[in-house]
């Protein structure tokens, strides 16, 4: 398996075509409108109102496709921590993908990527290295529209990843579809629209936010925090420095304090065999490398 944490390198170039000679990123501001679209659509529900329903459906959708984008996209298929049958893998693609943060080979592809040039001038979005909004949404529509197969060929193995890959609108334009068709204008646009900015926002909080703000438990070579805020905005994805201490673990948080509802939710799966095989983190690496040692020693 492709593991980012042994092929780290120092400090490359930054990823060619993507920055001009004086630095600046190179946008592509075509690809960004519906993007910023799905923003806008969700203020049509100053014209519609909106109902109890509509809200419901939407902070449902938020916490269901969160699950997908943490279980799924991050623990699954960025780090393959835990297994599964073929049937569910695909389950869990679709899933993920109805959060439209594009294809998971694609996801993937970039988490590792990520992983592998944490807060070096190569890393795809490290608010250290290209500031706090390039880090958040402006990676984006910087280059980033291509899917590096070379970082993800365990996953291209499975011809129906790499067809779902190419087509990665279908899974939420079905779905919003189906919400408009269940609530209307109303539920489109908060159901639907509102959650899913929402859900991306959240999603790029770990991207900008925990490189930045909270604490260092353990010496890593990049600015990685933990979070309790953001562990639980994202259902575990705040224990940030953990993770990249330890990306192998399907867990993030590893004490019972550390909330870590994708785990919880995962291991439930678990009970019923529809996952298996979730990595823990080894008790001697959990109490190693820690900060305050480190300092005192
Ligand atoms: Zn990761
Ligand atoms: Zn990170």
């Amino acid at each position: 398996m492709d593991d980012p944490q042994t092929q780290r390198n120092v400090d490359p170039p930054p990823r060619p075509g993507s920055w001009s000679a004086q630095g600046r990123p190179q946008y592509e501001f075509a690809g960004a409108w519906p993007f910023v679209l799905v923003h806008l659509l969700a203020f049509g529900a100053v014209f519609t109102g909106v109902t109890v329903t509509d809200v419901v459906v939407g902070v449902a959708l938020y916490w269901i496709r969160m699950f997908g984008v943490t279980g799924a996209y991050h623990r699954y298929f960025s780090h393959r921590s835990y297994k599964t049958s073929r049937w569910f893998q695909f389950v869990l693609a679709w899933l993920a993908m109805s959060s439209s943060q594009k294809g998971v080979l694609w996801w993937a592809a970039h988490h590792r990527h990520h992983h592998k040039y944490s807060d070096k001038i190569n890393d795809v979005h490290s608010p250290a290295r290209h500031g706090l909004f390039y880090a958040h949404v402006g990676w984006l529509f910087n280059n980033t529209e291509e899917t590096d197969y070379s970082r993800v060929r365990d996953l291209a193995r499975y011809p129906e990843l790499v067809l779902l890959n190419k087509y990665w609108v279908v899974p939420p334009a079905l779905l919003g579809f189906a919400v408009w068709w269940w609530l209307g204008w109303s539920g489109l646009f908060i159901g639907f629209m509102a959650s899913t900015a929402v859900l991306w926002h959240g999603t790029f909080t770990i991207n900008s936010f925990t490189h930045l703000w909270g604490k260092r438990v353990y010496d890593t070579d990049d600015d990685s925090r933990n979070s309790m805020l953001f562990a639980l905005i994202t259902m575990g994805e705040g224990w940030h420095n953990n993770h990249h201490y330890y990306q192998a673990s399907t867990a993030q948080g590893w004490h019972w304090w550390q909330i870590d509802m994708t785990y919880y939710v995962l291991k439930m799966l678990s009970w019923v065999g529809l996952v298996w095989d979730l990595r823990a983190v080894p008790p001697h690496v959990k109490n190693n490398n820690k900060v305050s040692e480190l300092a005192t020693s």
